[in-house]
């Protein structure tokens, strides 16, 4: 059994990512199995060295061990792009010149306010792509192509049982940005099958994106892993906790003489009731 802690070092742990790390670890403690740290760093404008160091300090702080080098994901652009690469030769990822502005003006709106791509660059012709070459583009992953190819899929989540894959849940998803030549759904699948992950356990506002990996893998003939997406630590007024909340940073905690044990009380204290 292994598993992995992913962290964006682009701001402090909080009292939300204490609780992924903690279960995570205790996960692999309980099977015997491994507990591995990768930065999530691609967002490389909102990086800051320092936060890696603060991050495994907190967790250090929290008792929690990891086995090896955390993998840095900016020193794998390489494999990202071979992955990519290979999904190009399939056919099934085409460029999108949309700029942000094109973008939210296309976008058809979900219920939750959530914007799909209207899939407006899917139908350029061979000479429409010829004449924008050099342009600035990010690359998509033709959906309706990807699922055809894989035929039905599912995973199993620990907590919500066999969740039958929803391919067009997020639309044709960015794998290659702009400014960096991947994205979250490339890099964690081609990540998660680099370091043997087996479980992968994470918040459920990652449930929707586990759809979209599953076809990655398919395609890219990765192995399944098994999931489980936990509840969200909220805040005193039922909102998410997320990187507004200084105040419930590890650090901030830990100077106001708060235990590692205490913490994780909190948190298990303050968990969403119901999913979504
Ligand atoms: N980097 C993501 C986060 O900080 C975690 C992604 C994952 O676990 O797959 O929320």
């Amino acid at each position: 059994m292994v598993t992995r802690f992913a962290p964006s070092p682009t701001g402090r742990l909080h009292l939300g990512h204490a609780y992924s790390a903690w279960l995570a670890w205790e996960r692999a403690q309980e099977a015997s199995g491994t507990f591995l740290l990768r930065f999530e760093d691609i967002d490389h404008t909102r990086v800051r060295e320092r936060f890696y160091q603060e991050i495994e300090q907190d967790l250090h702080w929290l008792g929690i061990r990891w086995s090896g080098e955390p993998l840095r994901q900016l020193n794998r652009l390489a494999a990202y792009e071979k992955a990519l690469q290979s999904l190009r030769d399939f056919g099934l990822v085409y460029p999108c010149f949309c700029t942000r502005k094109e973008l939210a003006m296309s976008a058809p709106q979900q219920g939750d306010g959530a914007q799909l791509y209207a899939g407006t660059c899917r139908g350029l012709s061979a000479s429409e792509r010829e004449a924008r070459v050099g342009q600035d583009c990010s690359w998509r992953l033709d959906m309706g192509q990807a699922a055809g190819h894989t035929g039905k899929l599912s995973f199993r989540d620990s907590r919500l049982g066999e969740v039958e894959v929803k391919p067009q849940i997020l639309g044709d998803p960015v794998l290659a940005r702009k400014d960096i030549a991947t994205s979250y759904h490339l890099a964690v699948v081609v990540d998660d099958a680099a370091q043997k992950v087996t479980e992968i356990i994470r918040g459920e506002d990652l449930l929707e994106s586990t759809h979209v990996h599953r076809v990655l893998q398919t395609l890219l003939g990765l192995p399944e892993p098994t999931y489980h997406h936990h509840r969200h630590v909220m805040d005193e007024n039922g909102k998410r906790l997320a990187k507004r909340h200084d105040s419930l940073a590890i650090g901030e905690l830990r100077e106001q003489g708060w235990l590692p044990e205490k913490v994780i009380a909190w948190a298990k204290k303050n968990l969403s009731k119901s999913l979504r």
